[in-house]
């Protein structure tokens, strides 16, 4: 790494204060990204600022201190659109995360599009997010779940997808990158694939909106789902982009307070999008925090310290994929024949080790890293196993944490095995 680049990434690090906590006399080496992401001084200035002094109800109040609080919730679905490239700013709706996305398209999409006997198509990567609320919307109306496997290594077994594009499926929900495999699926050919059968594509961008460019337009996804805290963001609040014709004839998923027209005893008509699906005081101040955190996300893949970031990633990426399978006993999942596709994201499992056992030896190094089935228990039955260690990496984690993180892993397992 040339000193310009070092310089790059340590003023990285130096914007976001979490990172420069000790434990247990060590400094942390914070390897839980895929879970939640940290904050940088941008989106926490917000946030204070905002808790302090522009506490105001959104849409409501006709005075200046609400105005002020509308205009920055408002500028941050300008700046999401923007972000992902939507054609339109009513074509975002906030939402409290990926999780809230995707139940509110299994709910109300299902309500007006799928029946008794239709299919709903999921991919084997899910997390639980993207399985339970389609199992909850086929049990509502009758319909069934049916799944595109996976390969041992991980990726999707595309030679199964158009046996599955009956004419009974109303809607593909595809995990774009999944948190435990950490490989970019083929996203634009499972798109094409299902509109030339007239079937919409919802996206889980959970993973998806932090390690790759977004760009719905040229996607052409019916649906793009994301969480602001995996990018930079605060918790409670996230995105659901829907292309407009879907978004008009969806029903209400929740009722309320700002969804509405007119209301009387006997009939409500609701309002425009996006308020239509917005019931409720929204999480205005995490809402409005999405602005700073999509532009600090920005900054970091642009021109020169873009390219550093880049660069530093790929470092990451291919010394794990050669340093871990070399550990006595130790199984990488998620191994795509294109080794661009793979991002810095590493589920093992190591043979008669509890993967808690070693996330909690890894703790009193200070190295914080992801054990147990990562919501997506379907993905461990797959590969005959109850769960895995997880090291998920940001742009201002280092080749030399990661080179940590091999050590203290080494050591994890000589004191287990
Ligand atoms: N989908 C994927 C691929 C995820 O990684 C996650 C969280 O880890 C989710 C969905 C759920 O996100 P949230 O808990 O922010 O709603």
């Amino acid at each position: 790494m040339c000193a310009l680049q070092k310089e790059n990434l340590e003023r990285i690090r130096a914007d976001f204060p979490a990172l420069a906590q000790q434990f247990w006399g060590k400094q942390l080496v914070y390897l839980d990204n895929a879970a939640t992401s940290q904050k940088p001084k941008s989106v926490l200035e917000l946030l204070n600022r905002m808790n302090s002094l522009t506490n105001a109800n959104v849409h409501r109040a006709m005075y200046t201190l609400s105005d002020r609080a509308t205009e920055l919730y408002e500028a941050a679905r300008t700046a999401a659109a923007s972000f992902i490239n939507a054609s339109e700013r009513e074509c975002v709706i906030f939402t409290s995360g990926t999780t809230a996305s995707i139940n509110l398209v299994a709910s109300s999409f299902s309500r007006r599009y799928i029946g008794k006997g239709d299919k709903i198509l999921i991919t084997a990567d899910s997390h639980h997010s993207n399985i339970v609320p389609w199992q909850l919307a086929a049990s509502a109306c009758g319909a069934e779940i049916v799944v595109l496997p996976i390969k041992d290594n991980g990726e999707w077994e595309m030679e199964a997808l158009p046996a599955l594009l009956s004419k009974e499926v109303k809607i593909v929900a595809a995990t774009h990158i999944s948190n435990v495999l950490g490989i970019v699926n083929p996203v634009e050919k499972l798109i094409e694939a299902a509109h030339s059968c007239n079937i919409p594509v919802l996206l889980d961008g959970a993973q998806g909106i932090v390690h790759q460019k977004v760009d719905v337009k040229a996607l052409d996804c019916d649906f793009y789902a994301f969480s602001a805290h995996k990018i930079y963001g605060e918790t409670g609040s996230g995105v659901l982009y829907g292309k407009r014709k879907w978004l008009e004839e969806m029903p209400p998923y929740m009722g309320g307070g700002d969804m509405v027209g007119t209301v009387t005893f006997q009939k409500t008509t609701y309002a425009p999008l996006p308020l239509k699906f917005e019931a409720g005081t929204p999480n205005f101040i995490a809402n409005a925090a999405l602005a700073p955190a999509l532009e600090y996300a920005s900054l970091l893949r642009k021109g020169e310290m873009g390219r550093d970031v880049a660069e530093s990633e790929r470092a990451i990426v291919e010394y794990l994929l050669e340093a871990l399978p070399k550990i006595n006993g130790v199984r990488l999942y998620g191994i795509p024949a294109d080794i661009s596709r793979k991002i810095p994201l590493f589920s093992i499992n190591v043979q008669g080790c509890n993967s808690g056992d070693i996330a909690q030896i890894l703790d009193k190094l200070g190295i914080a890293a992801r054990s147990g089935m990562m919501c997506a228990e379907p993905v461990m039955s797959r590969y005959g196993i109850t769960g895995m260690l997880r090291a998920s990496f940001a742009p201002y984690n280092t080749l030399q944490e990661a080179e940590l993180y091999v050590e203290g892993l080494k050591r994890a397992l000589a004191m287990l095995l």
